[in-house]
């Protein structure tokens, strides 16, 4: 390792940058990847009052990004300023800072796109007759022109860091890539029903909405026509002191559509998509009780406040929002969503009480594993029954929040069951030898095909069930490229999945552990669930979700022989 100058003894001088290294460093902070350029490059085309938007990529936007609107466009005479740096339309004294309407205001994210990737920049604005050009290779311009193009913008985004090899390095595989965008693109959607989004990946639609400004058809575009349907809208506004406002629209889904992560929990403020934790815990806080543990509601909430009460800005890339009345905002927020769930509770089940969990997961209960508990007072219990190992989570629950690869192992070998019955459909009662037992079915399900799927796929024979109707599958788009990412670990499990060209994939089979199920409504939830196990160890995500989805739920009658056979398959 090269001895810092500073210790050899002298010291380097103080420089100014070159402009183009000092563009570089900026552009580093700017550009990180394809989806940072696609949020640039999307936000300058809302900025240009674009009505439709398409995106599409190549090589998961490292080889190719090309974004189009139908936008005002930059006038011939002013296109080269464009990629000056601090070159903006949106600002001209520094008092405008304080009122920023636009998303952007910043004139860098052009300079930063040319030193980071070849460009072509193609504008029209409607008044003109024709396209003017503009050429970027290596980082300078390289010349332009006129051109024949509709009205509007195209920037085509080639070879992103080909002269920067160290930043190319930690660009991931194509297809995580264009998840990383498909998220961008699906955060915009729903955060502007209004506009047209379409995006494409390799030539295939992985996501269009209609832009006609409703959020249900926006929200249905991208999640899927189940849940676009039934969601229930918010209302709320309230004004606090020191001049705190916030409205709340938007709408959230009932609880029964819970989903196994946050993805299609969307927040957004002033009609930009944000994350917020506070908010986000207060959206989850209102569907307290109503969800098992461990999954996540769906929704859009869509929250204004005034303009100087917010700041979008504290980070370039992620933005987090930061609120200056942050728990006003939050308890606005929970108590919108809470009204929206009581009032539908009300009309469906006469109040909340009714609505209980439909499907518990084998993570909701606590400390929940396939023996949860012996039905006696602790006290009382036979040592072979001793809560101690019950009451102690294995190493991959204890961390609050981690993602749990795989079911629950039973800690001790089980006695000889016999079953008494079922409890609320959600546990089964058998009885030993050495005592009783209550036993979550979920969990219990769960394990036993865990371990068959295993065992089956390392002897590879994991038997897969044709359908005799191909089904369409209605995915979100981050869902379809989860899957095409995974492809092999699915097939080996039994899927046969083909693309094809709109937000969906065609199933032609199924593992045989799901075979007789509604197979695109459970692609859609395997995919979730695989998405929720997280990226570790993907071949056994695959099989750790598939296990769940194939179990019998919390909520499921089972007769004797049905509880029969789980026991049995259990010890
Ligand atoms: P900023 O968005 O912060 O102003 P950018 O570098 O992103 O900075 O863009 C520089 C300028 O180029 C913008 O202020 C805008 O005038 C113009 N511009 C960029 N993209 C478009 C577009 N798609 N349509 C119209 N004008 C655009
Ligand atoms: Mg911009």
């Amino acid at each position: 390792m090269a001895v810092a100058p500073s210790l050899a003894g002298e010291r380097p001088r103080i420089r100014v940058l070159p402009p183009e290294v000092a563009a570089r460093i900026a552009a580093g902070e700017v550009i990180e990847r394809p989806a940072s350029i696609v949020k640039e490059l999307v936000e300058n085309a809302l900025d240009a009052g674009a009505r439709r938007i398409e995106v599409s990529l190549e090589g998961g936007g490292v080889d190719v990004i090309r974004v189009r609107d139908d936008g005002h466009g930059i006038p011939p005479d002013q296109l080269p300023d464009a990629f000056e740096r601090h070159a903006t339309s949106k600002l001209r004294v520094a008092e405008d800072l304080f009122a920023v309407q636009t998303l952007g205001f910043r004139g860098e994210a052009l300079a930063a796109i040319v030193a980071a990737a070849d460009v072509d920049f193609t504008t029209r604005p409607p008044l003109e007759d024709a396209a003017a050009v503009a050429r970027f290779r290596g980082g300078r311009a390289t010349g332009g022109g006129a051109a024949a193009a509709a009205p509007g913008s195209t920037v085509e985004v080639r070879d992103l860091f080909a002269s920067l090899p160290a930043r190319r390095r930690f660009l991931r595989e194509g297809r995580a890539e264009a998840r990383a965008v498909a998220a961008v693109v699906t955060d915009w959607a729903v955060a502007r029903p209004d506009v047209a989004f379409r995006l494409a990946s390799e030539g295939r639609t992985l996501l269009a909405t209609p832009g006609d400004g409703a959020l249900a058809s926006a929200f249905a575009a991208i999640h899927g026509p189940d849940l676009g349907g039934g969601l229930l809208p918010l209302e709320g506004t309230r004004s606090g002191e020191d001049g705190a406002r916030v409205a709340v629209s938007g709408a959230v889904a009932p609880p029964e559509a819970h989903r196994a992560n946050r993805r299609a929990l969307h927040l957004v403020v002033n009609r930009r998509a944000v994350t917020s934790r506070t908010l986000l815990a207060s959206i989850e806080q209102a569907y307290a009780g109503l969800l098992p543990a461990g999954r996540h509601p769906a929704g859009v909430v869509h929250i204004e406040v005034p303009a100087d009460q917010v700041d979008v800005n504290v980070h370039p890339q992620k933005a987090e929002v930061r609120l200056r009345h942050e728990r006003f905002v939050a308890g606005a927020v929970h108590g919108a969503v809470r009204r929206a769930l009581l009032d539908a509770a009300a009309r469906t089940y006469g109040g909340l009480e009714g609505w209980r969990p439909s499907a518990v997961t084998a993570d909701s209960l606590p400390g929940a594993r396939p023996v949860i508990e012996a039905a006696r007072p602790a006290s009382e219990l036979p040592r072979a029954a001793s809560l101690a190992a019950l009451e102690e989570p294995p190493p991959d629950l204890a961390a609050p929040g981690a993602a749990v690869s795989a079911p629950p192992a039973v800690t001790r070998a089980l006695p000889p069951l016999r079953p008494l019955g079922q409890l609320d459909a959600t546990y089964l009662v058998a009885e030993a030898a050495d005592g009783l037992f209550v036993i979550d079915q979920h969990a219990a399900h769960e394990r036993v095909h865990y371990e068959r799927l295993l065992e089956a796929r390392t002897a590879g024979r994991v038997e897969s069930q044709a359908l005799l109707e191909v089904a369409v599958a209605p995915l979100a788009a981050t869902a379809v490229l989860l899957a095409l990412t995974h492809r092999e670990a699915l097939v080996a499990l039994g899927w046969e999945l083909e693309e094809t060209d709109g937000a969906a994939l065609l199933v032609r089979a199924v593992p045989v552990a799901l075979a007789g199920r509604d197979a695109a409504r459970v692609l859609a939830e395997y995919l979730d669930q695989l998405e929720a196990e997280g990226r570790r160890a993907t071949a056994d995500a695959a099989v750790a979700a598939l296990a769940c989805k194939a179990a019998v739920r919390a909520g499921d009658r089972l007769d004797l022989p049905q509880q029969r056979a789980l026991l049995e398959a259990l010890e």
